[in-house]
């Protein structure tokens, strides 16, 4: 799988300065919102240096979480150092993508939201005042929205010598769309609003314009930031590929602590480093799972297809007459044959051919239907009696009457 990848960044309505910074880099499949704070425009400097550091660490083979890290290290040295830029700091909010799986990680307040099957969840945890005191209770998110110290936050990058970075990791799918922003977007819009717009742009560049469109429109009263990241293409046939180039199906342990987060190597799937690669059996599991996944429905569709088809072969009776049209019977299924089922003799009667009456005689010439067995032995009854009838010479002809709810010719 790819990404297909839309980015807009906008100062807003109110502020002079875009203290925003954002890192795409497609090649690497990495992304990343920062947004700085600090008077003097240092929030400008603290928000392109997080930037900077993290594409510079992650080329130089750290960890994601490393890399934001040494960001810290870099912002908090050039802040003690300069003292225009004393306090100032910046949030990091990043993706890094290896073709299956997004690593986000994140320090403050800029977040990251998956959507998914038409619905918007929010990834990250804000580092803000409010969102703690939501945590603690003390405020309901409906109050946190519109607090007025909600663009407070309560870690971020360059602020101390230390930083703890939290970081998560998600399976993606084709059609899944990750939203990278500031608080810039979701400090004026809430999220069934963004969840709309995302709705209404297909294309991820459109996305994120309207996105910043519309937080300009309910206000803009900070710098905006948006990434939008469509994940296009086929997970299974990337995975049949690694099959093919006798490729582990999971990324080996090595391969996840060389580029993914260290911090989750007591996650089981690790608990397999140094241990022999797996076995043909253990590769083709998976794949086959899927055949079962997708042959079990297919199979009760052609099962229910073939139920059907026979119901309609069987339930229908009609009158003809047998091989030397002496005798009038009654035949079960569809004159001619349908598909595999041929009709079969369901009753042969006693009724000669040549004793019928003119309207009985053209039931059978027509190869009259009948929607169920009861109403086509009871037409062959009242056939039968009639034609019996119609030998004495002092009763006029009664023709058998045509059931009321013969089932159309
Ligand atoms: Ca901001």
């Amino acid at each position: 799988m790819k990404l297909k990848v839309g980015a807009a960044t906008d100062v807003g309505r109110t502020r002079t300065a875009n203290e925003d910074s954002f890192l795409r880099d497609d090649k690497g499949q990495t992304y990343a919102v920062a947004d700085g704070m600090g008077g003097h425009r240092a929030g400008d400097v603290a928000s392109a240096t997080a930037v900077e550091v993290v594409t510079r660490e992650l080329g130089s083979g750290a960890t994601l979480v490393e890399a934001i890290v040494a960001a810290n290290d870099e912002v908090f040295a050039k802040a003690q150092a300069n003292p225009e830029m004393r306090g100032m700091g910046t949030t990091v909010t990043s993706v890094v993508f290896d073709g299956e799986r997004a690593l986000i990680a994140h320090v403050g307040d800029s977040r990251g939201y998956l959507w998914r099957d038409g619905a918007l969840t929010q990834v990250t945890e804000d580092h803000s005042l409010v969102e703690e005191l939501v945590r603690q209770g003390r405020l309901t998110p409906e109050e946190a929205a519109v607090h007025p110290q909600r663009n407070i936050v309560t870690r971020a990058l360059g602020v101390d010598a230390d930083v703890q970075v939290d970081s998560y990791e998600i399976d993606l799918y084709p059609g899944d769309r990750l939203l990278l922003c500031s608080d810039g977007l979701t400090s004026m819009m809430r999220d069934d609003e963004i969840a709309a717009v995302l709705r209404g742009a297909a294309d991820p560049q459109l996305a994120s314009d309207a996105l910043v469109d519309a937080a300009n429109r309910a206000g803009g009263e900070d710098n905006i930031t948006v990434l939008v990241l469509d994940v296009v293409g086929d997970r299974g046939k990337a995975r049949q590929r690694a099959i093919a180039a006798g490729a582990d199906v999971e990324p080996s342990a090595s391969e996840r602590t060389g580029e993914w987060d260290p911090v989750k190597a007591t996650d089981p799937s690790d608990a397999e480093a140094g241990s022999p690669p797996p076995s043909a059996s253990t590769r083709v599991r998976r794949p086959f799972h899927r055949v079962l996944l997708w042959g079990l429905p297919f199979l009760v569709v052609v099962g229910v297809a073939m139920f059907t088809l026979r119901w309609y072969a069987r339930s229908t009776y009609y009158l003809g007459t047998d091989a030397k049209q002496e005798v009038v019977v009654l035949y079960r299924g569809v004159p001619g044959g349908f598909l595999v089922w041929d009709p079969t003799v369901e009753q042969r009667t006693t009724v000669r051919v040549s004793d019928l009456t003119e309207a009985g005689a053209n039931d059978v010439r027509t190869e009259k239907r009948f929607s169920s067995e009861s109403r086509a032995r009871r037409y062959v009854t009242r056939l039968t009696q009639s034609t019996t009838t119609t030998t004495s010479p002092t009763t006029t002809t009664t023709l058998p009457a045509a059931p009321p709810t013969t089932a159309p010719a």
